[in-house]
Protein backbone atom coordinates (compact mmCIF):
# COMPACT_ATOMS: atom_id res chain seq x y z
CA UNK A 1 0.00 0.00 0.00
CA UNK A 2 1.92 2.97 -1.13
CA UNK A 3 2.21 5.95 1.59
CA UNK A 4 -0.19 4.16 3.92
CA UNK A 5 2.88 3.79 6.52
CA UNK A 6 3.12 7.86 5.94
CA UNK A 7 -0.39 8.50 6.70
CA UNK A 8 -1.08 7.02 10.05
CA UNK A 9 -1.03 10.30 11.70
CA UNK A 10 -1.85 11.12 15.44
CA UNK A 11 -5.29 12.87 15.10
CA UNK A 12 -7.21 14.91 17.52
CA UNK A 13 -10.35 13.39 16.11
CA UNK A 14 -11.24 10.06 14.06
CA UNK A 15 -11.82 9.27 10.74
CA UNK A 16 -14.96 7.80 9.84
CA UNK A 17 -14.85 5.73 6.66
CA UNK A 18 -18.56 4.81 5.33
CA UNK A 19 -18.71 2.60 2.90
CA UNK A 20 -21.55 0.02 0.93
CA UNK A 21 -23.04 -0.55 -2.33
CA UNK A 22 -25.23 1.99 -3.92
CA UNK A 23 -28.61 2.92 -2.80
CA UNK A 24 -27.60 1.18 0.88
CA UNK A 25 -28.58 4.63 1.87
CA UNK A 26 -25.33 5.88 2.51
CA UNK A 27 -25.74 9.65 1.61
CA UNK A 28 -28.79 10.15 3.97
CA UNK A 29 -26.95 8.60 6.92
CA UNK A 30 -23.37 9.74 6.29
CA UNK A 31 -24.95 13.64 6.45
CA UNK A 32 -26.83 12.82 9.05
CA UNK A 33 -23.73 11.29 11.06
CA UNK A 34 -22.01 14.25 10.05
CA UNK A 35 -24.08 16.58 11.25
CA UNK A 36 -25.09 14.64 14.38
CA UNK A 37 -21.19 15.07 15.37
CA UNK A 38 -19.94 18.30 13.65
CA UNK A 39 -17.60 16.76 11.12
CA UNK A 40 -17.35 17.81 7.78
CA UNK A 41 -18.20 15.61 5.41
CA UNK A 42 -16.76 14.15 1.83
CA UNK A 43 -18.97 12.75 -0.71
CA UNK A 44 -16.72 11.03 -2.54
CA UNK A 45 -18.95 9.17 -5.17
CA UNK A 46 -19.59 12.47 -6.25
CA UNK A 47 -15.96 13.01 -7.19
CA UNK A 48 -16.40 10.27 -9.54
CA UNK A 49 -19.69 11.40 -10.52
CA UNK A 50 -18.37 14.96 -11.69
CA UNK A 51 -15.59 12.99 -13.80
CA UNK A 52 -18.10 11.11 -15.14
CA UNK A 53 -20.11 14.79 -15.99
CA UNK A 54 -17.09 16.61 -17.20
CA UNK A 55 -16.16 13.71 -19.65
CA UNK A 56 -19.67 13.56 -21.16
CA UNK A 57 -19.46 17.54 -21.18
CA UNK A 58 -16.23 17.19 -23.55
CA UNK A 59 -17.77 14.14 -25.77
CA UNK A 60 -15.51 11.56 -24.49
CA UNK A 61 -16.98 8.00 -24.25
CA UNK A 62 -16.94 6.45 -20.83
CA UNK A 63 -15.77 3.62 -21.81
CA UNK A 64 -12.47 5.22 -23.12
CA UNK A 65 -10.07 4.94 -20.32
CA UNK A 66 -7.30 7.15 -21.81
CA UNK A 67 -9.51 9.82 -22.70
CA UNK A 68 -11.10 9.53 -18.84
CA UNK A 69 -8.06 9.32 -17.24
CA UNK A 70 -6.50 12.15 -19.11
CA UNK A 71 -9.94 14.10 -17.52
CA UNK A 72 -9.65 13.33 -14.41
CA UNK A 73 -5.93 14.17 -14.06
CA UNK A 74 -6.78 17.57 -16.12
CA UNK A 75 -9.58 18.52 -13.44
CA UNK A 76 -7.70 17.05 -10.30
CA UNK A 77 -4.59 19.37 -10.99
CA UNK A 78 -6.37 22.29 -11.71
CA UNK A 79 -8.39 21.73 -8.21
CA UNK A 80 -11.13 21.70 -10.42
CA UNK A 81 -13.83 19.47 -8.70
CA UNK A 82 -15.04 21.34 -5.34
CA UNK A 83 -17.23 19.80 -2.14
CA UNK A 84 -18.43 23.23 -0.75
CA UNK A 85 -20.85 22.22 2.79
CA UNK A 86 -24.53 23.59 2.86
CA UNK A 87 -26.06 24.45 6.05
CA UNK A 88 -28.14 21.38 6.07
CA UNK A 89 -24.64 19.27 6.48
CA UNK A 90 -24.98 17.97 3.25
CA UNK A 91 -22.48 19.49 0.55
CA UNK A 92 -22.68 20.98 -2.87
CA UNK A 93 -20.64 19.99 -6.29
CA UNK A 94 -18.65 22.30 -8.50
CA UNK A 95 -17.03 21.60 -11.51
CA UNK A 96 -15.15 24.41 -12.68
CA UNK A 97 -17.04 27.33 -11.05
CA UNK A 98 -20.13 25.65 -11.63
CA UNK A 99 -22.60 24.12 -9.66
CA UNK A 100 -23.72 20.67 -10.83
CA UNK A 101 -25.14 19.29 -7.44
CA UNK A 102 -28.06 18.14 -9.18
CA UNK A 103 -26.09 16.91 -13.02
CA UNK A 104 -23.75 14.71 -11.26
CA UNK A 105 -27.41 12.81 -9.99
CA UNK A 106 -28.92 12.38 -12.96
CA UNK A 107 -29.37 8.31 -13.70
CA UNK A 108 -26.95 8.02 -16.68
CA UNK A 109 -24.21 9.88 -15.11
CA UNK A 110 -24.26 7.38 -12.27
CA UNK A 111 -24.15 4.86 -14.42
CA UNK A 112 -21.10 6.26 -16.12
CA UNK A 113 -19.59 7.31 -12.72
CA UNK A 114 -19.46 3.50 -12.40
CA UNK A 115 -17.35 3.08 -15.32
CA UNK A 116 -14.49 5.85 -14.80
CA UNK A 117 -14.53 4.51 -11.80
CA UNK A 118 -13.23 1.55 -12.38
CA UNK A 119 -9.95 2.95 -14.54
CA UNK A 120 -6.74 3.13 -12.38
CA UNK A 121 -5.80 6.73 -13.53
CA UNK A 122 -9.27 8.14 -12.33
CA UNK A 123 -8.66 6.58 -9.16
CA UNK A 124 -5.16 7.79 -8.53
CA UNK A 125 -6.24 11.22 -9.78
CA UNK A 126 -9.01 11.21 -7.34
CA UNK A 127 -7.01 9.27 -3.95
CA UNK A 128 -5.05 12.30 -3.02
CA UNK A 129 -7.77 15.01 -2.60
CA UNK A 130 -9.50 12.51 -0.70
CA UNK A 131 -6.69 12.28 1.11
CA UNK A 132 -6.23 16.13 1.94
CA UNK A 133 -9.78 16.31 2.91
CA UNK A 134 -9.85 13.88 5.57
CA UNK A 135 -6.24 14.26 7.05
CA UNK A 136 -7.20 15.85 9.82
CA UNK A 137 -9.78 13.88 11.50
CA UNK A 138 -13.10 14.86 12.37
CA UNK A 139 -14.68 13.87 8.96
CA UNK A 140 -16.86 11.34 7.98
CA UNK A 141 -16.03 10.48 4.40
CA UNK A 142 -18.73 7.81 2.39
CA UNK A 143 -17.71 5.77 -0.71
CA UNK A 144 -16.71 2.08 -1.66
CA UNK A 145 -13.04 2.06 -0.88
CA UNK A 146 -12.53 4.82 1.94
CA UNK A 147 -11.58 1.72 5.00
CA UNK A 148 -9.69 -0.30 2.49
CA UNK A 149 -7.73 2.28 0.37
CA UNK A 150 -7.91 5.70 1.12
CA UNK A 151 -7.97 5.41 4.82
CA UNK A 152 -6.85 1.95 5.62
CA UNK A 153 -5.93 3.29 8.97
CA UNK A 154 -9.71 5.09 9.48
CA UNK A 155 -10.19 5.17 13.03
CA UNK A 156 -13.98 4.06 12.47
CA UNK A 157 -15.03 2.00 9.43
CA UNK A 158 -19.05 0.81 8.72
CA UNK A 159 -20.22 -1.39 6.27
CA UNK A 160 -23.47 -0.45 5.51
CA UNK A 161 -25.51 -2.13 2.75
CA UNK A 162 -28.98 -3.71 2.23
CA UNK A 163 -30.49 -6.45 0.21
CA UNK A 164 -30.68 -5.27 -3.68
CA UNK A 165 -34.93 -5.07 -3.06
CA UNK A 166 -34.45 -2.36 -0.84
CA UNK A 167 -32.19 -0.78 -2.26
CA UNK A 168 -33.89 -0.63 -5.58
CA UNK A 169 -37.10 0.49 -3.81
CA UNK A 170 -35.15 3.19 -2.33
CA UNK A 171 -33.41 4.53 -5.65
CA UNK A 172 -37.37 4.30 -7.29
CA UNK A 173 -38.78 6.57 -4.49
CA UNK A 174 -35.69 8.88 -4.66
CA UNK A 175 -35.95 9.43 -8.67
CA UNK A 176 -39.83 9.33 -8.35
CA UNK A 177 -39.49 12.09 -5.52
CA UNK A 178 -38.00 14.22 -7.88
CA UNK A 179 -40.23 13.50 -10.69
CA UNK A 180 -37.77 11.97 -12.69
CA UNK A 181 -38.62 9.00 -14.99
CA UNK A 182 -38.10 5.72 -13.34
CA UNK A 183 -38.86 2.06 -13.88
CA UNK A 184 -39.05 -0.28 -11.01
CA UNK A 185 -37.50 -3.61 -12.81
CA UNK A 186 -34.98 -2.12 -14.98
CA UNK A 187 -33.41 -0.04 -11.52
CA UNK A 188 -33.25 -3.68 -10.40
CA UNK A 189 -31.51 -4.93 -13.00
CA UNK A 190 -29.19 -1.65 -13.00
CA UNK A 191 -28.28 -1.88 -9.28
CA UNK A 192 -27.26 -5.28 -9.85
CA UNK A 193 -24.57 -4.60 -12.39
CA UNK A 194 -23.65 -1.72 -10.54
CA UNK A 195 -22.68 -3.81 -7.66
CA UNK A 196 -21.50 -6.89 -10.04
CA UNK A 197 -18.94 -3.79 -11.60
CA UNK A 198 -18.23 -1.92 -8.13
CA UNK A 199 -17.32 -5.51 -6.99
CA UNK A 200 -15.62 -7.21 -9.63
CA UNK A 201 -12.80 -4.67 -10.82
CA UNK A 202 -9.43 -4.99 -10.29
CA UNK A 203 -8.98 -1.35 -9.23
CA UNK A 204 -10.32 -0.84 -5.36
CA UNK A 205 -13.20 -3.31 -5.65
CA UNK A 206 -16.18 -2.81 -3.34
CA UNK A 207 -15.26 -4.80 -0.27
CA UNK A 208 -15.91 -4.89 3.30
CA UNK A 209 -12.15 -4.53 4.85
CA UNK A 210 -12.24 -7.22 7.76
CA UNK A 211 -12.20 -4.57 10.66
CA UNK A 212 -15.25 -2.51 9.33
CA UNK A 213 -18.14 -3.04 11.75
CA UNK A 214 -21.35 -3.82 8.85
CA UNK A 215 -24.98 -2.32 9.27
CA UNK A 216 -27.62 -3.77 7.65
CA UNK A 217 -29.76 -1.15 6.64
CA UNK A 218 -32.53 -3.77 5.57
CA UNK A 219 -34.23 -4.00 8.39
CA UNK A 220 -33.09 -0.99 10.71
CA UNK A 221 -34.34 2.65 10.08
CA UNK A 222 -32.13 5.46 9.10
CA UNK A 223 -32.55 7.00 12.48
CA UNK A 224 -31.56 4.08 14.12
CA UNK A 225 -28.52 3.01 12.13
CA UNK A 226 -27.21 6.78 12.62
CA UNK A 227 -27.88 6.18 16.04
CA UNK A 228 -26.01 3.13 16.26
CA UNK A 229 -23.06 4.67 14.26
CA UNK A 230 -22.76 8.38 16.44
CA UNK A 231 -22.58 6.11 19.31
CA UNK A 232 -20.10 3.74 18.08
CA UNK A 233 -17.60 7.50 16.94
CA UNK A 234 -18.29 8.84 20.30
CA UNK A 235 -16.74 5.95 22.31
CA UNK A 236 -13.79 5.96 20.08
CA UNK A 237 -13.38 10.13 19.88
CA UNK A 238 -14.05 9.96 23.70
CA UNK A 239 -10.79 7.51 23.99
CA UNK A 240 -8.81 9.23 21.64
CA UNK A 241 -8.96 12.48 23.96
CA UNK A 242 -7.90 9.92 27.45
CA UNK A 243 -3.78 10.47 28.03
CA UNK A 244 -2.28 6.72 26.89
CA UNK A 245 -1.85 4.65 29.63
CA UNK A 246 -4.83 6.73 31.67
O1 LIG B 1 -22.02 6.72 -4.22
P1 LIG B 1 -22.35 7.13 -5.62
O2 LIG B 1 -23.52 6.40 -6.19
O3 LIG B 1 -22.49 8.62 -5.76
O4 LIG B 1 -21.07 6.71 -6.48
C1 LIG B 1 -21.06 6.77 -7.89
C2 LIG B 1 -20.10 5.70 -8.44
O5 LIG B 1 -18.77 6.06 -8.10
C3 LIG B 1 -20.31 4.31 -7.86
O6 LIG B 1 -21.04 3.48 -8.72
C4 LIG B 1 -18.93 3.74 -7.70
O7 LIG B 1 -18.62 2.94 -8.80
C5 LIG B 1 -18.02 4.92 -7.74
N1 LIG B 1 -17.32 5.17 -6.49
C6 LIG B 1 -16.14 4.52 -6.26
N2 LIG B 1 -15.41 4.78 -5.15
C7 LIG B 1 -15.85 5.64 -4.23
C8 LIG B 1 -17.09 6.30 -4.41
C9 LIG B 1 -17.81 6.03 -5.56
O8 LIG B 1 -15.72 3.73 -7.08
N3 LIG B 1 -15.11 5.88 -3.14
Amino acid sequence: MPGAAAMTAERARPVVAIDGPAGAGKSTVSRRVAVRLGYTLVDTGALYRSVALAAKQADASWDDSEAVGRIAADLAERGAIELRPLSDGGVSVWLDARDVSRAIRAQDVGQGASKVSAVPAVRDALLEMQRAAGRDGGVVLEGRDIGSVVFPDAEVKFFLTASVGVRAGRRFDELRGRGEPADREQIEREVKERDERDSSRAAAPLVQPPDAELVDSSELSIEGVVDRMVRRVREVAEAMQRPAGG
